[in-house]
């Protein structure tokens, strides 16, 4: 299957073409020609699979035939993170660049003035928040009666974070015709009945079962007592290959610690969570882009919608007690085709959350232990040193070590990783929307797009 076959314009093949893609991803060849042909839709797919542009390329092509009145857009988003919509509102750039479509994008812990600027001069694409559109609905600064096409990305991540009732309430205000679009990784009873009652005779597309994970991801656990989960996680770190990875937390608190001990240890480490102001978040997401953060120790909430397609790892510090959770999580990495790694300590009160996980998954995590994890860098079949950490950890130079990673003028620390020495046993270039990954790629589900050779 070719983008041209897909009944797209020149200006989007144009725009597809310069991003480097070869070919749709198998969610992109199903999504597409329905969406084009006005049909509501249920897309099953994880992030890393290109679901994104599965609803954006098609968005945009019917959106070129008309143009938006004064407060008056013509077609919504909602998603459930302010990262995810900004996310999506980069897609809108990138694949729209040629056609000139105008996009506001809502989202709480920013000025409401710019975007009511915006609206006030007629936008064709709103990418919300449910909160935020419904803030400025309340305020009279939108009118959502010309909304001709919904689309709920991540429906699951909203039933998550108490979202439906919001759903609910804005689908309300919609008019009753219109073309509704739901992507979702998984589907709980609640987002299947979401979409019966919103939707009208979907198509339904799929590009793995639910609730599975990526199969371009090794999974391991190690098993561990709660004082030991710092140090072993810094021996996995230690015996990795780690270019870029996310550290997941179950709390909010455990992040900071988390990252103040990372730091002390010489570690680029930084934060992200739900309670940080936007402008911080912001800035932290571009220093991790730039390569100048590491290690990025965050909340599920701030972790989803993140569009970094190349981490190496995700180590789980704590066992997500959402089983849902754990496939979003370790779908951070593995993307895009790329291989990934995902780790997971668990203490013995954690073994319920694991069991589930398994039934979910429908898979047994390989158990390991961290001696062995270490014996695998001494036995040098990892002839890397680890990348998240300039210099080995000379544990009598802690201090040394620690004012060094905070120095910006340290050479060392502040080298991009694609100036790096690469890993030789993965390829992790963090190089974007480039579908050339290594040999065993399976990141688009079940089906193997040819454009990754193997
Ligand atoms: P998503 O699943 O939407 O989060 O997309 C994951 C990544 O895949 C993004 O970085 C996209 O730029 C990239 N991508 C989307 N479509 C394609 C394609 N057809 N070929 C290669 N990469 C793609």
């Amino acid at each position: 299957m070719q983008f041209e076959q897909l009944g797209l314009s020149e200006d989007i093949l144009k725009a597809i073409a310069d991003c480097g893609y070869d070919e749709p991803t198998p969610i992109q060849a199903q999504a597409i020609p329905n969406i084009l042909m006005a049909r509501d839709l249920v897309g099953l797919a994880q992030t890393g699979t290109g679901k994104t542009a599965s609803f954006t390329l098609p968005m945009i092509e019917i959106l070129q035939g008309g143009r938006a009145k004064a407060r008056m857009p013509r077609s919504l988003i909602l998603t459930p993170t302010r990262e995810l919509a900004a996310q999506v509102a980069e897609n809108f750039d990138t694949y729209g660049k040629y056609t000139g479509l105008s996009k506001a994008l809502l989202t709480g812990g920013v000025s409401m003035d710019e975007q009511i600027k915006l609206l006030d001069r007629g936008v064709d694409v709103l990418i919300a928040t449910p909160g935020r559109l419904l803030d400025l609905f309340e305020r009279g600064r939108i009118l959502l009666n010309d909304i001709k096409i919904l689309v709920i990305d991540e429906a699951d991540r909203m039933l998550d974070m108490g979202f439906i009732p919001d759903i609910e309430k804005i689908i309300g205000l919609l008019p009753f015709t219109r073309q509704t679009l739901l992507f979702s990784a998984t589907m709980p009873k609640e987002i299947r009945k979401l979409s019966q009652n919103y939707l009208s005779n979907p198509k339904e597309v799929s590009v793995s079962a639910p609730a599975t994970t990526a199969k371009n991801v090794e999974q391991f656990v190690v098993h561990v007592h709660p004082k030991d989960k710092r140090h072993t996680l810094e021996k996995i770190i230690r015996s990795e290959d780690v270019t870029a990875a996310f550290i997941f937390c179950n709390r909010k608190r455990d992040i900071d610690d988390l990252v103040r001990w990372l730091k002390g240890k010489g570690y680029k480490a930084q934060g992200l969570h739900g309670d940080m102001a936007q402008k911080n978040r912001t800035e932290t997401l571009e220093a991790f882009k730039n390569d100048e953060i590491t290690l990025l120790v965050c909340s599920d909430v701030a972790g989803r919608g993140i569009d970094v397609d190349d981490l190496s790892h995700v180590f789980n510090f704590d066992v997500p007690m959402n089983a849902d959770d754990y496939v979003h999580r370790i779908g951070r990495t593995g993307r895009a085709g790329k291989t990934g790694r995902a780790w997971m300590l668990a203490t013995r009160n954690e073994d319920k959350y694991l069991d589930a996980i398994q039934k979910l998954t429908k898979q047994k995590i390989t158990v390991k232990d961290v001696d062995e994890a270490k014996s695998k860098k001494d036995d040098g079949k990892s002839s890397q040193k680890d990348k998240s950490k300039d210099k080995p950890q000379d544990k009598s130079k802690d201090k040394a070590s620690d004012k060094k990673s905070d120095n910006p003028s340290d050479k060392s620390q502040s080298k991009p990783k694609s100036e790096r020495k690469s890993a030789p046993k993965k390829d992790n270039n963090k190089k974007k929307n480039k579908g050339d990954g290594d040999g065993d790629v399976k990141g688009f589900g079940d089906e193997m797009p040819n454009f990754f050779g193997s």
